[in-house]
């Protein structure tokens, strides 16, 4: 390998020393023989054979060494300018493909440098940055999807071994087994999120819009949470525009309304009360659900769009933290808004925006 670099190296060496000499060879003969010329004339000088063999051999000398010269500073100038930022970049590069996102290459001075290669730099910079996210996401998903799965898992484990003891109750064998199947719901129900929330990533288009009444969406929706409310004792308060009809994809919406108010009356005590009111202008509908439950403080509302983020861990276990980053893909998706205005202690006001065509 070092012999083959060797050999390659010299070549490229030879190359160069060429070009030069070429180069040099072609200048020092044009000036000399203008220079000549002019001089035989306006001094009327005869050149000898002998004379001009002996200036051709000094010429001659003269262009192997200063094309010597000239490849030497070229090579010292590459080697510089060239070579050494396009090492740092390759050895960069290198750690990158070895999985170590944190490399950065330090821009190089004004002086002497190209500036294209600032220009790489800064979008390698930016590449790597762009990777080190994408890796930061991906581990955190994965740790997150199994911490997620393993209180589940734990808890369909513990009940298995309860019910495996002899002198169960039929009253016990009932409870464990409903242990067993809320958890394996709950886990499903995790399972069916993570690919609707994935199928909703990699989509960018809006495929399915077709008209249909929002209003009556938003009763049917309001409607399947029926007996949640009237066993929670919560009021409901609703002020839903009639006839208000979107160009949308119905399924995702209905997505968007079912979270958003399963939030709602999660959140809200016994006695608190869920308002939702739909109004429209010509062109966007505007839908908000509103409760008096315990709010959220600022710093847990920066983050609750966010993949498996529950601020609120005493309800964890009704969730995944994954209703809301679905319900923001979703807006996401139709250019639509989606804000919350939240007090702790006070309740929270979702707002959704939609564009009615
Ligand atoms: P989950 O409800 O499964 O925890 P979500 O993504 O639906 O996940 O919500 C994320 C977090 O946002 C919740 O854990 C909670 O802290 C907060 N949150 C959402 N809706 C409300 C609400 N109506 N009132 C108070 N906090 C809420």
């Amino acid at each position: 390998m070092k012999k083959e670099n060797f050999v390659k190296n010299l070549l490229r060496w030879i190359n160069h020393y060429c070009i030069f000499f070429l180069l040099v060879a072609f200048v020092i003969t044009c000036c000399t023989m203008l220079f000549v010329d002019t001089l035989r004339d306006s001094l009327g000088l005869t050149l000898t054979d002998e004379n001009i063999s002996d200036a051709a051999k000094i010429t001659f000398l003269n262009v192997i060494l200063l094309s010597l010269i000239f490849t030497v500073i070229d090579a010292i100038r590459r080697k510089l300018a060239v070579e050494g930022p396009a090492n740092r970049i390759t050895e960069a590069a290198e750690k990158i493909v070895q999985g170590d996102f944190s490399v950065r290459v330090k821009p190089l001075g004004k002086l002497g440098s190209e500036d294209a290669f600032n220009r790489i730099i800064e979008c390698f910079n930016k590449m790597a940055e762009e990777l080190s996210s994408v890796e930061t996401l991906r581990t955190d998903f994965i740790a997150n999807v199994s911490h997620e799965m393993k209180t589940p898992l734990a808890v369909m484990q513990n009940y298995g071994t309860l019910l495996q003891s002899p002198d169960l109750s039929e009253e016990e064998r009932l409870e464990y087994a409903k242990g067993i199947s809320d958890a394996s719901r709950r886990m499903a129900e995790m399972m069916t999120n993570i690919l609707k929330l994935n199928r909703l990533e990699n989509q960018q288009i809006y495929p399915n819009a077709t008209e249909f009444d929002l209003s009556e969406q938003l009763c049917e929706s309001i409607l399947q949470f029926e007996s949640v409310w009237e066993k929670a004792d919560i009021e409901l308060d609703t002020d839903i525009a009639e006839s208000v009809t979107v160009k949308a994809d119905s399924e995702l919406l209905s997505l968007v309304w079912n979270n958003l108010l399963s939030n709602a009356f999660k959140f809200t005590n016994a006695g608190g009360k869920v308002s939702v009111s739909l109004s429209a202008t010509e062109n966007h509908a505007t839908v908000k659900v509103r409760d008096t439950g315990c709010g959220m403080s600022a710093e847990v509302g920066a983050h609750i769009f966010e993949k498996f983020y529950q601020g609120d861990s005493s309800h964890s276990v009704q969730g995944n933290g994954l209703g809301l980053a679905l319900v923001k893909r979703v807006i996401d998706i139709m250019q639509g808004e989606i804000s919350v205005e939240s007090a702790v202690g006070v309740g929270s006001t979702f707002t959704v925006r939609i564009r009615r065509k």
